[in-house]
Protein backbone atom coordinates (compact mmCIF):
# COMPACT_ATOMS: atom_id res chain seq x y z
CA UNK A 1 0.00 0.00 0.00
CA UNK A 2 2.97 2.28 -0.10
CA UNK A 3 2.08 5.35 -2.89
CA UNK A 4 -1.18 4.61 -2.08
CA UNK A 5 -3.24 7.76 -1.82
CA UNK A 6 -6.68 6.48 -0.42
CA UNK A 7 -10.05 8.02 0.08
CA UNK A 8 -12.72 6.51 2.00
CA UNK A 9 -16.21 7.76 2.36
CA UNK A 10 -18.32 6.81 5.23
CA UNK A 11 -14.97 7.07 7.00
CA UNK A 12 -16.25 7.39 10.60
CA UNK A 13 -17.89 4.44 11.75
CA UNK A 14 -18.38 0.88 10.56
CA UNK A 15 -16.93 -0.62 6.87
CA UNK A 16 -15.23 2.85 6.28
CA UNK A 17 -13.63 3.21 9.49
CA UNK A 18 -12.30 -0.39 9.64
CA UNK A 19 -11.02 0.21 6.28
CA UNK A 20 -9.32 3.44 6.93
CA UNK A 21 -7.63 2.13 9.91
CA UNK A 22 -6.38 -0.84 7.35
CA UNK A 23 -4.87 0.73 4.85
CA UNK A 24 -3.49 3.18 6.76
CA UNK A 25 -1.43 0.11 8.45
CA UNK A 26 -0.08 -1.38 5.82
CA UNK A 27 1.14 2.23 4.04
CA UNK A 28 -1.44 3.91 2.42
CA UNK A 29 -2.41 7.68 3.26
CA UNK A 30 -5.92 7.63 4.05
CA UNK A 31 -8.39 10.72 3.68
CA UNK A 32 -11.44 9.72 5.83
CA UNK A 33 -14.56 11.70 4.81
CA UNK A 34 -17.69 11.60 6.30
CA UNK A 35 -19.66 14.22 8.90
CA UNK A 36 -18.83 13.60 12.54
CA UNK A 37 -15.74 15.68 12.86
CA UNK A 38 -15.18 14.02 16.73
CA UNK A 39 -15.19 10.43 15.31
CA UNK A 40 -12.82 11.07 12.24
CA UNK A 41 -10.18 12.48 14.32
CA UNK A 42 -9.88 10.32 17.27
CA UNK A 43 -10.02 7.59 14.01
CA UNK A 44 -7.04 9.84 12.58
CA UNK A 45 -5.10 10.34 16.38
CA UNK A 46 -5.17 6.53 16.67
CA UNK A 47 -3.99 5.63 12.74
CA UNK A 48 -0.99 8.46 13.55
CA UNK A 49 0.07 7.12 17.12
CA UNK A 50 0.35 3.66 15.08
CA UNK A 51 2.55 5.33 12.67
CA UNK A 52 -0.04 5.91 10.29
CA UNK A 53 -0.79 8.78 8.04
CA UNK A 54 -4.11 9.90 7.65
CA UNK A 55 -6.45 13.17 7.47
CA UNK A 56 -10.16 14.10 8.69
CA UNK A 57 -12.09 15.92 6.28
CA UNK A 58 -15.76 16.74 7.35
CA UNK A 59 -17.83 16.00 4.01
CA UNK A 60 -21.53 15.58 3.62
CA UNK A 61 -21.94 12.99 0.22
CA UNK A 62 -25.47 15.41 -0.13
CA UNK A 63 -23.23 18.43 -1.17
CA UNK A 64 -21.38 18.51 -3.46
CA UNK A 65 -19.44 21.49 -2.55
CA UNK A 66 -18.00 19.22 0.62
CA UNK A 67 -17.18 16.68 -1.46
CA UNK A 68 -15.52 19.39 -3.84
CA UNK A 69 -13.61 21.08 -0.81
CA UNK A 70 -12.22 17.55 0.35
CA UNK A 71 -11.24 16.37 -3.07
CA UNK A 72 -8.65 19.54 -3.58
CA UNK A 73 -7.63 19.21 0.24
CA UNK A 74 -6.76 15.45 -0.13
CA UNK A 75 -4.42 16.49 -3.42
CA UNK A 76 -3.33 19.38 -1.66
CA UNK A 77 -1.75 17.17 1.25
CA UNK A 78 -1.30 14.07 -0.30
CA UNK A 79 -1.18 14.66 -4.18
CA UNK A 80 -4.15 12.91 -6.58
CA UNK A 81 -5.77 10.11 -5.34
CA UNK A 82 -4.73 6.74 -6.47
CA UNK A 83 -7.56 4.49 -4.37
CA UNK A 84 -11.28 5.80 -3.77
CA UNK A 85 -13.68 3.61 -1.68
CA UNK A 86 -16.90 5.26 -2.49
CA UNK A 87 -18.70 3.70 0.79
CA UNK A 88 -20.52 6.12 2.27
CA UNK A 89 -24.30 5.32 2.92
CA UNK A 90 -27.48 4.47 4.16
CA UNK A 91 -30.24 1.75 4.82
CA UNK A 92 -34.06 2.60 5.99
CA UNK A 93 -36.36 -0.41 5.38
CA UNK A 94 -39.96 0.40 5.29
CA UNK A 95 -43.32 -0.63 4.20
CA UNK A 96 -43.96 0.80 0.38
CA UNK A 97 -47.39 1.79 1.64
CA UNK A 98 -46.59 4.25 4.38
CA UNK A 99 -45.48 6.75 1.67
CA UNK A 100 -42.53 7.53 3.74
CA UNK A 101 -41.15 9.98 0.40
CA UNK A 102 -38.75 12.05 2.58
CA UNK A 103 -37.10 8.94 3.68
CA UNK A 104 -36.86 7.35 0.21
CA UNK A 105 -35.30 10.57 -1.33
CA UNK A 106 -32.66 10.71 1.60
CA UNK A 107 -31.61 7.03 0.32
CA UNK A 108 -31.81 8.24 -2.97
CA UNK A 109 -29.55 11.15 -2.28
CA UNK A 110 -27.19 9.53 -0.60
CA UNK A 111 -26.94 6.37 -1.79
CA UNK A 112 -27.29 7.41 -5.36
CA UNK A 113 -26.48 10.97 -6.18
CA UNK A 114 -24.30 10.96 -3.13
CA UNK A 115 -22.11 8.08 -4.70
CA UNK A 116 -22.13 10.09 -7.96
CA UNK A 117 -20.71 13.26 -5.81
CA UNK A 118 -17.84 11.59 -4.98
CA UNK A 119 -17.05 10.13 -8.43
CA UNK A 120 -17.45 13.40 -9.98
CA UNK A 121 -14.66 15.53 -7.75
CA UNK A 122 -12.11 12.57 -7.76
CA UNK A 123 -12.46 10.78 -11.19
CA UNK A 124 -9.92 13.58 -12.33
CA UNK A 125 -7.68 13.06 -9.83
CA UNK A 126 -7.70 9.06 -10.54
CA UNK A 127 -7.02 9.70 -14.24
CA UNK A 128 -4.37 11.72 -13.40
CA UNK A 129 -2.93 9.49 -11.18
CA UNK A 130 -3.48 6.50 -14.10
CA UNK A 131 -1.71 9.02 -16.23
CA UNK A 132 1.80 9.30 -13.15
CA UNK A 133 1.89 5.43 -13.96
CA UNK A 134 0.01 4.24 -10.32
CA UNK A 135 -1.81 1.69 -9.43
CA UNK A 136 -5.30 3.18 -9.26
CA UNK A 137 -8.76 1.91 -7.94
CA UNK A 138 -12.73 3.02 -7.85
CA UNK A 139 -14.40 0.57 -5.37
CA UNK A 140 -17.63 1.49 -5.08
CA UNK A 141 -19.64 -0.26 -1.82
CA UNK A 142 -23.05 -1.53 -2.94
CA UNK A 143 -24.79 -4.51 -0.72
CA UNK A 144 -25.98 -8.12 -1.68
CA UNK A 145 -29.74 -6.49 -1.35
CA UNK A 146 -28.51 -5.55 -5.47
CA UNK A 147 -28.93 -9.19 -6.43
CA UNK A 148 -31.66 -10.48 -3.77
CA UNK A 149 -35.10 -10.07 -3.14
CA UNK A 150 -36.47 -8.92 0.52
CA UNK A 151 -39.53 -7.21 1.47
CA UNK A 152 -39.26 -3.31 2.85
CA UNK A 153 -36.02 -2.80 1.31
CA UNK A 154 -36.94 -2.32 -1.92
CA UNK A 155 -35.82 1.47 -1.92
CA UNK A 156 -32.95 0.82 -0.40
CA UNK A 157 -32.05 -2.42 -3.15
CA UNK A 158 -33.00 -0.15 -5.63
CA UNK A 159 -29.96 2.48 -4.99
CA UNK A 160 -27.71 -0.64 -4.18
CA UNK A 161 -28.41 -2.19 -7.90
CA UNK A 162 -27.87 1.72 -9.49
CA UNK A 163 -24.40 1.04 -7.69
CA UNK A 164 -23.54 -2.37 -8.89
CA UNK A 165 -24.60 -1.20 -12.87
CA UNK A 166 -23.20 1.96 -12.99
CA UNK A 167 -19.54 0.85 -11.31
CA UNK A 168 -19.75 -2.04 -14.47
CA UNK A 169 -20.66 0.49 -16.72
CA UNK A 170 -18.11 2.72 -15.25
CA UNK A 171 -15.84 -0.07 -15.56
CA UNK A 172 -15.93 -0.51 -19.14
CA UNK A 173 -15.43 3.01 -19.61
CA UNK A 174 -12.10 3.97 -17.22
CA UNK A 175 -10.76 0.60 -17.51
CA UNK A 176 -8.99 1.57 -20.98
CA UNK A 177 -7.28 4.14 -18.97
CA UNK A 178 -5.90 2.18 -16.37
CA UNK A 179 -8.22 3.01 -13.49
CA UNK A 180 -9.62 -0.20 -12.30
CA UNK A 181 -13.39 0.03 -10.94
CA UNK A 182 -14.67 -2.44 -8.64
CA UNK A 183 -17.75 -3.13 -6.73
CA UNK A 184 -18.38 -5.06 -3.29
CA UNK A 185 -21.59 -6.34 -2.44
CA UNK A 186 -21.70 -7.54 1.24
CA UNK A 187 -24.53 -9.35 2.93
CA UNK A 188 -25.30 -8.33 6.65
CA UNK A 189 -22.36 -6.94 8.26
CA UNK A 190 -22.56 -5.72 12.28
CA UNK A 191 -22.08 -1.93 11.87
CA UNK A 192 -24.57 1.05 12.92
CA UNK A 193 -26.14 0.79 9.69
CA UNK A 194 -28.97 -1.38 11.53
CA UNK A 195 -29.21 1.33 14.07
CA UNK A 196 -31.01 3.91 12.36
CA UNK A 197 -34.09 1.60 11.43
CA UNK A 198 -37.55 2.69 13.03
CA UNK A 199 -39.37 -0.07 10.96
CA UNK A 200 -40.66 -2.85 13.44
CA UNK A 201 -41.08 -5.43 10.84
CA UNK A 202 -37.46 -5.25 9.89
CA UNK A 203 -36.36 -5.47 13.49
CA UNK A 204 -37.88 -8.23 13.72
CA UNK A 205 -35.98 -9.56 10.53
CA UNK A 206 -32.61 -8.61 11.69
CA UNK A 207 -33.13 -10.41 15.39
CA UNK A 208 -34.43 -13.31 13.28
CA UNK A 209 -31.10 -13.14 11.21
CA UNK A 210 -29.01 -12.74 14.11
CA UNK A 211 -30.19 -15.82 15.95
CA UNK A 212 -29.47 -18.04 13.00
CA UNK A 213 -26.04 -16.73 11.89
CA UNK A 214 -23.04 -15.28 12.79
CA UNK A 215 -22.87 -12.02 11.00
CA UNK A 216 -19.58 -10.51 9.05
CA UNK A 217 -17.76 -7.92 10.83
CA UNK A 218 -16.28 -4.57 8.97
CA UNK A 219 -12.66 -6.30 9.40
CA UNK A 220 -14.05 -8.71 7.26
CA UNK A 221 -15.19 -6.16 4.72
CA UNK A 222 -12.03 -3.96 5.14
CA UNK A 223 -9.84 -7.22 4.29
CA UNK A 224 -11.48 -7.54 0.86
CA UNK A 225 -11.16 -3.94 -0.38
CA UNK A 226 -7.23 -4.39 0.85
CA UNK A 227 -7.25 -7.26 -1.09
CA UNK A 228 -8.58 -5.53 -4.43
CA UNK A 229 -6.25 -3.13 -3.67
CA UNK A 230 -3.12 -5.54 -3.52
CA UNK A 231 -3.82 -7.06 -6.91
CA UNK A 232 -0.97 -6.44 -10.12
CA UNK A 233 -2.35 -3.74 -11.71
CA UNK A 234 -3.48 -5.63 -14.86
CA UNK A 235 -5.74 -7.48 -12.50
CA UNK A 236 -9.20 -6.22 -11.62
CA UNK A 237 -11.90 -8.29 -10.03
CA UNK A 238 -14.60 -6.52 -11.02
CA UNK A 239 -17.55 -7.72 -8.42
CA UNK A 240 -16.89 -9.45 -5.13
CA UNK A 241 -19.83 -10.49 -3.06
CA UNK A 242 -19.27 -11.35 0.40
CA UNK A 243 -21.93 -13.06 2.36
CA UNK A 244 -21.98 -14.64 6.24
CA UNK A 245 -21.20 -17.81 5.84
CA UNK A 246 -24.75 -18.95 6.90
CA UNK A 247 -26.88 -16.11 5.52
CA UNK A 248 -28.67 -17.68 2.12
P1 LIG B 1 -22.34 2.70 9.10
O1 LIG B 1 -23.67 3.29 9.45
O2 LIG B 1 -21.50 2.15 10.20
O3 LIG B 1 -21.49 3.74 8.26
C1 LIG B 1 -22.07 4.65 7.36
C2 LIG B 1 -21.08 5.75 7.09
O4 LIG B 1 -21.65 6.67 6.14
C3 LIG B 1 -20.74 6.53 8.33
O5 LIG B 1 -19.35 6.77 8.36
C4 LIG B 1 -21.48 7.84 8.14
O6 LIG B 1 -20.76 8.89 8.76
C5 LIG B 1 -21.45 7.97 6.62
N1 LIG B 1 -22.47 8.89 6.14
C6 LIG B 1 -23.81 8.79 6.33
N2 LIG B 1 -24.43 9.84 5.78
C7 LIG B 1 -23.45 10.61 5.23
C8 LIG B 1 -23.46 11.84 4.53
N3 LIG B 1 -24.59 12.51 4.25
N4 LIG B 1 -22.28 12.34 4.11
C9 LIG B 1 -21.12 11.69 4.38
N5 LIG B 1 -21.06 10.53 5.03
C10 LIG B 1 -22.22 10.00 5.45
O7 LIG B 1 -22.67 1.56 8.05
P2 LIG B 1 -21.81 0.50 7.21
O8 LIG B 1 -20.38 0.61 7.50
O9 LIG B 1 -22.49 -0.79 7.37
O10 LIG B 1 -22.12 1.01 5.73
C11 LIG B 1 -21.14 1.30 4.76
C12 LIG B 1 -21.69 0.94 3.41
O11 LIG B 1 -21.89 -0.48 3.37
C13 LIG B 1 -23.05 1.56 3.07
O12 LIG B 1 -23.01 2.01 1.73
C14 LIG B 1 -24.01 0.41 3.23
O13 LIG B 1 -25.15 0.56 2.44
C15 LIG B 1 -23.15 -0.75 2.80
N6 LIG B 1 -23.59 -2.06 3.22
C16 LIG B 1 -23.71 -2.36 4.56
C17 LIG B 1 -24.19 -3.60 4.94
C18 LIG B 1 -24.43 -3.93 6.38
O14 LIG B 1 -25.10 -4.96 6.65
N7 LIG B 1 -23.93 -3.15 7.33
C19 LIG B 1 -24.49 -4.66 3.96
C20 LIG B 1 -24.30 -4.24 2.61
C21 LIG B 1 -23.85 -3.01 2.26
P3 LIG B 1 -21.35 10.24 9.41
O15 LIG B 1 -22.63 9.87 10.09
O16 LIG B 1 -20.25 10.66 10.34
O17 LIG B 1 -21.51 11.17 8.26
Amino acid sequence: MKNRVAVITGASSGIGLFTAKLLATRGAKVALLARRKDVLEQAVSEIRAAGGEALALMVDVTDQASVDAAAAAVEQAYGPANLVFNNAGVMLPGAIEARETDVWQHQIDLNVTGVMRVISAFVPQLVKSAEQGATVDLINTSSIAAQNIYPYFAVYSGTKAYVSHLSRHLRAELGPKDIRVSLIEPGITETELQGHWTFQGAKDWLAGAARSMEFLQPQDVAEVVAFLAAQPKHVNLQQVVVMPTRQA
